[in-house]
């Protein structure tokens, strides 16, 4: 009797010993759960305040967009998460004549990026950028541009997506690759955050995997009006075949959203592929997506309002990103670049 329970106490002591340093078998990761803690109604909750008229338009380098930076940070804060270790705080500091064109009547003051960070288990040294731009384009005529889909929509996306991973991550899943929420300032300026981080990156620009860029996600346009369950996806396939499927197999297993790829295409117009700050990462060799929900009538207009996001939909491109992110930050491989951008 003595015996044997001695050796069930060694039995007990080598298992638990083992369990300790099992790895987790992501493989199993309850990824749904996750994806689904990024509901409409936090959303609302959080673009309710990014987009209030107290942040007065969040024009870069004002003291309403550093508010409303303020509360992301506490955000990110109430969550567990902190900036990155490199860092000495939450901010990019970019002084204003960075962002002054000599033949822009505008003159921005300083203005900062935000960044939160999730450390990676296994390869922390690869990076994933989540961006979106917190700026918008301020007051004009005593009316407030709340910009509540241009970005406040991407803004608070990154806010519960990175929650999603800090889950994940207390639950013994965390990233295997790190990830940077990557708050932009002066986007609506000329992407002159994105350029900043680009021309000044704090990780090298070789360990940084891929930019999702989430810039207006929370409306339709004209040509949707009848289904709003698709995202204008714009990118993908420039740089890396590998991106673009994964993107492609995280939809078909998890949103099932419409990926409409008729921004993509390189004789359109528009040419949106030049027009957010994704392309500042592209530019530099770096594998991105768009995500995007076109053009509406609010769209740089004073009625760019919360109570008009369509916050069902904005929990789906958001969870897409989500999906997509999962998969880059932990899957094997990075993807690879074998496309020049074009
Ligand atoms: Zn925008």
């Amino acid at each position: 009797m003595k015996k044997l329970t001695l050796l069930s106490l060694t039995l007990l002591f080598l298992a638990c010993g083992t369990a300790k340093n099992v790895k987790k078998d992501y493989a199993k990761a309850p990824v749904e759960k996750y994806m689904n803690s990024i509901t409409p109604d936090d959303l609302k909750k959080h673009l309710f305040i990014v987009a209030n008229d107290s942040m007065e338009g969040r024009n870069t380098g004002t003291e309403g967009q550093k508010k409303a930076g303020k509360y992301l940070i506490g955000q990110y804060k109430a969550n567990g998460i902190s900036f990155p270790p490199p860092a000495t705080d939450w901010y990019q500091k970019i002084p204003a004549a960075y962002m002054s064109k000599s033949y822009s009547p505008v003159k921005p003051g300083d203005s900062e990026n935000i960044w939160a960070f999730i450390e990676g288990s296994e390869k922390p040294n690869e990076i994933l950028v989540i961006s979106a731009h917190y700026d918008h384009v301020g007051t004009k005529n005593g009316e407030v541009y709340n910009g509540a889909d241009d970005d406040g929509s991407g803004t608070v996306a990154l806010l519960e997506i990175a929650q999603a991973f800090a889950q994940a991550k207390k639950e013994g899943y965390g990233p295997k690759r790190s990830i940077l929420f990557l708050h932009v300032t002066g986007e609506e300026l000329g992407l002159h955050g994105s350029r900043y981080y680009s021309d000044h990156p704090l990780f090298p620009i070789d360990s940084t995997i891929t930019d999702l860029n989430i810039d207006m996600i929370g409306r339709r346009d004209e040509a949707h009006k009848d289904n709003g369950n698709y995202v204008y996806v714009i990118g993908s396939d420039r740089l890396s075949t590998d991106l673009h499927n994964i993107n492609e197999a995280a939809n078909a297993k998890y949103t099932h959203l419409t990926l409409d790829y008729t921004f993509n295409d390189r004789k359109d117009p528009n040419q949106f592929y030049f027009r957010s700050d994704h392309y500042n990462f592209a530019k530099k060799g770096i594998p991105i997506i768009f995500y995007f929900n076109g053009v509406h009538d609010d769209y740089h207009m004073a009625t760019d309002e919360p109570q008009k996001i369509e916050y069902d939909l904005l929990a789906k491109r958001a969870q897409l990103a989500f999906v997509t992110a999962w998969e880059l930050a932990n899957r094997p491989d990075r993807p690879v670049v074998d496309k020049d951008g074009k």
